[in-house]
């Protein structure tokens, strides 16, 4: 894009307005905004002669969304892998919702109104009454039903669907994006998007990163934007509109930069992770799907090193069955094609909620039911999953990590179960491979005990995220925390260090898997503390690899 193409619209200093967000993926984007979602205001309200007809016309719209949303589920399933795709099997199924139609079949009926009209108002209300839901997920199906309803109106108005962009590419601007409007968008045409609502849990933003485009979250923009002349800064977390032509010359100067960064790095494909003095140390990925599978290869991940398992339940309405684990373990072990993949179990609670496990309101829930002390209660759901993991070991290179550890007693209990789990198999006939056991070491009590835990695992994985948070008293999700969450602290470093040191005394290699890996200002220093391997969000392996052979392991 040529920075003069916009500076004849770019209007004076005057104009210049800037919004700060929350940044969902890095990146620069500049080019005209697009603000979604107008059209779902502009449903009127008119009195029917024969509202038998509109339920008619309301029964053939649902008929050809769900048929719609059969496609996007095939189209979803091809580029970001069956667990982000799932949503769109949900979506069919919230359309054949009972009490949904009844709302809308009924308010034809009584107030003869046109289809159109009902369906706007039952989604509406279904939606408050989903947003004041005290569990986070069902708080995120308000979105759904709002999606689902948008695209049965459009059907019934003989619109096209959100797909549909136009010739030049834009940046995205809506309240909230549902899933199946980003995985439809045409993505030679966006250039970025931002929602003045969501979370970075959120489906739309998992898919965000997959669609790798820079986007905010929580940007209050203004009504007035659209076609207006914009940059997205991704790394600053910022949306300026109408940039005075200084700023917009900076933008496009620093994009070319990027764009360049990118190219050299691309370079460094196929290349080794070894530095100037010749030690080499392993880089893999961070993935939160099957979907990012592709990404982690494309940048040259040596394998993954974690796989957050936790999305496969927050992205599903109900326990994911056995079988569906399995088939999302065993595509990525088999795209992996014998390279490692260490598969977290499952680690909720906390920031990350699951509706249908009906856990109990917490007043502190970092510090309270999550992750391996769920799994060590709900011994059946732990189970399932530890038997979809062990199947799944057969088809590639698997490794199991408990997250949350704080006792050598979990550990052993997990790994009894793991051992329950490989004898059922065996009676069952069922085939597994060879699977290594590992542990998060993301509280001060893992780090304190570590020598311990060491003669109990084949392998630590440090979760800085919250080892900073546990070791500094301070909540990571807490933004008026933020300038003093310090992953830098001394104390942390301390904690990594002493971790290296007590797993290589007892045969352990040790990895980084928070996101003080993806930290080149420490890569050196994690080489000289003898750290073994990395693991990074996939957009930064490059860059790491970069790092490292430029390091030197001894100075
Ligand atoms: C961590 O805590 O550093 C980590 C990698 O796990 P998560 O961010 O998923 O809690
Ligand atoms: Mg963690």
């Amino acid at each position: 894009m040529n920075v003069d193409n916009y500076c004849g619209n770019v209007a004076g200093d005057e104009n210049m307005r800037e919004f700060v967000g929350k940044s969902v993926f890095n990146g620069i984007a500049i080019g005209p905004l697009k603000v979604l979602g107008k059209e779902e205001n502009a449903v009127k309200r008119t009195k029917v002669e024969k509202p038998e007809e509109e339920i008619v016309r309301f029964t053939q719209a649902k008929e050809q969304a769900k048929a719609e949303l059969g496609e996007i589920y095939k189209k979803a399933l091809k580029e970001v892998g069956e667990a982000s795709a799932a949503i769109f099997e949900v979506h069919q199924m919230m359309l054949d919702d009972l009490d949904y139609i009844e709302s809308i079949v009924n308010m034809i009926k009584t107030q003869e109104i046109n289809a159109e009209f009902a369906v706007a108002v039952t989604g509406d209300n279904f939606s408050e009454m989903f947003a004041a839901m005290d569990d986070d997920y069902m708080k995120a199906r308000a979105a759904d039903v709002k999606d689902i309803s948008n695209r049965v109106i459009a059907i019934l108005q003989g619109k096209n669907g959100a797909g549909n962009l136009g010739d030049e590419p834009v940046i995205i601007v809506a309240d909230d994006l549902a899933p199946s409007e980003t995985v439809q968008l045409d993505k030679s045409k966006v250039l970025s998007f931002i929602t003045r609502h969501g979370s970075t849990n959120s489906h739309t933003a998992i898919l965000a990163r997959t669609m790798n485009i820079p986007a905010l979250i929580g940007v209050e923009y203004p009504e007035d934007g659209d076609g207006k002349i914009a940059i997205v800064d991704g790394a600053k977390g910022i949306l300026i509109i109408e940039p005075d032509e200084n700023t917009l010359r900076k933008y496009e100067e620093l994009k070319r930069e990027d764009e360049e960064q990118a190219r050299l790095l691309m370079e460094l494909k196929g290349k080794p992770n070894i530095t100037k003095d010749g030690k080499e140390i392993n880089l893999y990925a961070n993935i939160g799907g099957v979907g990012d599978v592709a990404a982690a290869l494309a940048n040259d991940a040596g394998g993954i090193g974690l796989f957050r398992s936790e999305f496969l339940y927050l992205e599903s309405d109900d326990y994911p069955t056995e079988e569906q684990q399995f088939k999302a373990y065993r595509t990525v072990a088999e795209n992996m094609a014998g390279k490692k993949v260490i598969i977290r179990t499952l680690d909720i609670g906390a920031d990350k909620q699951v509706g249908y496990f009906n856990l109990e309101k917490e007043d502190n829930p970092a510090m309270g039911y999550r992750a391996i002390r769920i799994c060590l209660d709900r011994i059946d759901v732990f189970k399932t999953q530890l038997r979809a993991l062990y199947r799944a070991s057969y088809y590639g290179n698997i490794s199991i990590m408990f997250p949350m550890i704080i006792s050598v007693d979990e550990v052993k209990k997990a790994k009894d179960l793991c051992e329950e789990v490989k004898k059922e198999l065996e009676k069952e006939g069922v085939k597994y491979g060879q699977v290594e056991l590992g542990i998060m070491i993301e509280t001060p009590a893992a780090v304190m005990i570590s020598d311990e835990l060491a003669k109990e695992v084949e392998f630590f994985s440090i979760g800085t995220n919250d080892l900073t948070q546990y070791t500094l008293a301070i909540d990571r999700q807490n933004p008026a925390l933020d300038n003093i969450y310090d992953s830098h602290h001394p104390a942390v470093l301390k904690m990594i260090k002493q971790t290296v040191n007590s797993g290589h005394a007892h045969g352990c290699w040790v990895g980084i898997c928070g996101e003080l890996g993806a930290d080149t200002t420490l890569t050196e220093t994690f080489l000289h503390m003898g750290v073994d391997e990395l693991s990074v969000s996939p957009s930064m392996i490059l860059k790491v690899r970069n790092q490292i052979r430029n390091s030197d392991s001894t100075r």
